[in-house]
This record gives C-alpha cells, sequence and structure tokens, in this order.
C-alpha cells in the first residue's frame, strides 16, 4: 500500500476497512441466525418442456437480519464455510428441504426438490448421514430429493466425491450439476460418475438470440447430457424466445423469471395448482 503513493492508499484503505467491518458483522450474525430463526426458505420451480409439468422446484436460502436486513446468500454462503457454520444450517435446508417435498408430495405432487450442497458441506460435514436422518424424519422417497453441487466441488477432489456420490446413488438421491459449462469438467470422468442432470449456467442462457458463442455451448452440451444420459435444466431462463430455444434443442426442463420467480414456500402449493400441469 505504501509503494502505491499517498493518492490510492487513502482511496483504498477506507474501502478495504469497511468492507473487512461488513464482513465481520455478517459473520458474528451468522452465528446466531438459525436459533434466531432468521432464516427461511424460497423455492423456484421447473418445468418440463414436454409435458408442461412442473417436474421439480429448486430451495434457495434467505436471510433476513433485523438490522442488516436481507442479505443474500451469494454473501452469506461463503461466510458460512469459512466458519464451518455450512454444515449446521446446510443440515438445516436439507431437514426442512425434505419435510416440504414430503408435504408437497402428500398432496399428489410428483416433482423432486433440489437442494444446494457445497463444496464444504460435501468435505468436512457428514453430508450421507444428514441426506439418511432427513428422509428418515420425513419419510421422503429418495428420488424425491435432487441434490446440486456445482462442477468445480466435483472437480476438486475426485475421488473423494465420487464416494460421496456413489453413497447418493445408492440410496436413489438424483445429482445434478449446477452452474455447468463454468467450471472445467474432464468428460470422461463425468461419465463415470453416477450423475442424473446438468443445469447450464444463466451466463449460457442470457446469451440465447445475443451471442453465437453461448448458443453453441448450449448445443453442445445438450448434445453431449444425451449423449451421457443425463437429464438437461435450463437456469436463468427469462424471455419467452430463450425458452422456445431451448426447446427446439431438446432441453428437458426450464427454470427462471420468465416461468417464476423464487417464492415463499407457503405459496408453492397454490402456484402448483394454477400451473397448466402439475
Ligand atoms: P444458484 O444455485 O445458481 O441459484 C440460482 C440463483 O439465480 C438464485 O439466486 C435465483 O434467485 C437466481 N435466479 C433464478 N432465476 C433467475 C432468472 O431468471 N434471472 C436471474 N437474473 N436470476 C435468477 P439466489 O437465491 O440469490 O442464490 C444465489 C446462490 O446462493 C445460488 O446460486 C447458490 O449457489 C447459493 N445458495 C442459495 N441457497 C443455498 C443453500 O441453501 N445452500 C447453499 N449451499 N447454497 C445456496
Ligand atoms: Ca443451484
Ligand atoms: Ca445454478
Ligand atoms: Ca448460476
Amino acid at each position: 500500500a505504501k509503494a502505491a503513493g499517498p493518492g490510492r492508499y487513502e482511496v483504498f484503505a477506507p474501502e478495504m476497512r469497511a468492507q473487512m467491518e461488513r464482513r465481520a458483522r455478517v459473520e458474528a450474525a451468522l452465528h446466531e441466525a438459525l436459533a434466531a430463526g432468521q432464516f427461511s426458505l424460497f423455492v423456484q420451480p421447473q418445468r418440463a418442456l414436454g409435458s408442461g409439468n412442473t417436474c421439480g422446484a429448486e430451495l434457495l436460502l434467505r436471510w433476513l437480519h433485523p438490522e442488516l436486513g436481507q442479505v443474500s446468500p451469494a454473501e452469506f454462503i461463503p461466510l458460512a464455510e469459512d466458519s464451518g457454520l455450512i454444515s449446521v444450517i446446510g443440515a438445516w435446508v436439507l431437514q426442512q428441504g425434505c419435510l416440504l417435498a414430503a408435504a408437497w408430495r402428500e398432496q399428489g405432487w410428483r416433482g423432486s426438490v433440489s437442494v444446494n450442497v457445497s463444496a464444504l458441506q460435501l468435505r468436512s460435514a457428514p453430508l450421507i448421514e444428514q441426506v439418511d436422518r432427513a428422509l428418515l424424519a420425513s419419510a421422503l422417497p429418495a428420488e424425491a430429493l435432487t441434490i446440486e453441487l456445482t462442477e468445480s466441488v466435483l472437480m476438486d477432489d475426485v475421488d473423494a466425491t465420487a464416494d460421496v456420490l456413489l453413497a447418493l446413488a445408492r440410496r436413489g438421491v438424483r445429482v445434478s450439476i449446477d452452474d455447468f459449462g463454468t467450471g472445467y469438467s474432464s468428460l470422461a470422468y463425468l461419465q463415470r460418475l453416477p450423475l442424473h442432470e446438468l443445469k447450464i449456467d444463466r451466463a449460457f442462457v442470457s446469451g440465447i438470440g445475443i451471442d453465437g458463442h453461448s448458443e453453441a455451448i448450449i448445443e453442445t452440451v445438450l448434445a453431449m447430457a444425451g449423449t451421457l444420459g443425463m437429464e438437461t435444466v435450463a437456469e436463468g431462463v427469462e424471455t419467452a424466445a430463450q425458452a422456445a430455444f431451448l426447446a427446439k434443442l431438446g432441453c428437458d426442463a426450464i427454470q427462471g423469471y420468465w416461468l417464476a420467480r423464487p417464492m415463499p414456500v407457503a405459496e408453492f402449493p397454490r402456484w402448483l395448482a394454477a400451473a397448466p400441469a402439475y
């Protein structure tokens, strides 16, 4: 900072300090959040492009703090990972998610509920035990639960990941690769893992009709998923034109604002009932 000269020092230091203070404040608050009942779950539906059925729904964590207000998961999940809190928070999401999925199933819905699992949760927490406990407590059939893992998680420690995926597959839990196309997966490796679904990242979907590269990548990913026998979901679908493009190329399902914004879980049954197909 000294070498940068007095001018730059003055510009950057207060900004960095504010950032660090915010981080410390959010992390301290995070320790109380679960016990204080500040977390809730939102849900965003997925629609099968063939049948029109609401084939799935992704659970998204929300945190409302009395002073900090609404804190984005993009901000607090990394902090929860750094502090080790992700294990208990993740267990709560799994537990609540399975109970919700079981209740919706009870009402006749046959979709699968997707739960995001972060890298550190996969490594440091007894994920399989948490999954078993959540399935047992809810009496949810395993195939009604989908675990979303990002591509970077898969490729990070391939042997350890393979063990966890095999344990999930043996139970019948579905596994989805989130944000697909943004990392560097080895196809040879993907082919050997028990994976059920690929989620095409929003970055490519937003390029439909604008950027030929994105369209070419989507086409390639869909063809590859077909070869590997995996289902495909496109995330971040915001327009009818994007949905039409994806349908034309044989993408199995879509998720995004065009279909529905994430909603409080209590609103989902009403949304489902009004959807064109259950
Ligand atoms: P993600 O898994 O890629 O989730 C999709 C994000 O895109 C969500 O943001 C969702 O609200 C947003 N989104 C959905 N449709 C659209 C659309 O059409 N347009 C645009 N612009 N955005 C759309 P959200 O809820 O803020 O979540 C951000 C990230 O936080 C998630 O990314 C996920 O990585 C993480 N996250 C959320 N909930 C959990 C959780 O329970 N556990 C873990 N480990 N991570 C979570
Ligand atoms: Ca996700
Ligand atoms: Ca995603
Ligand atoms: Ca994404």
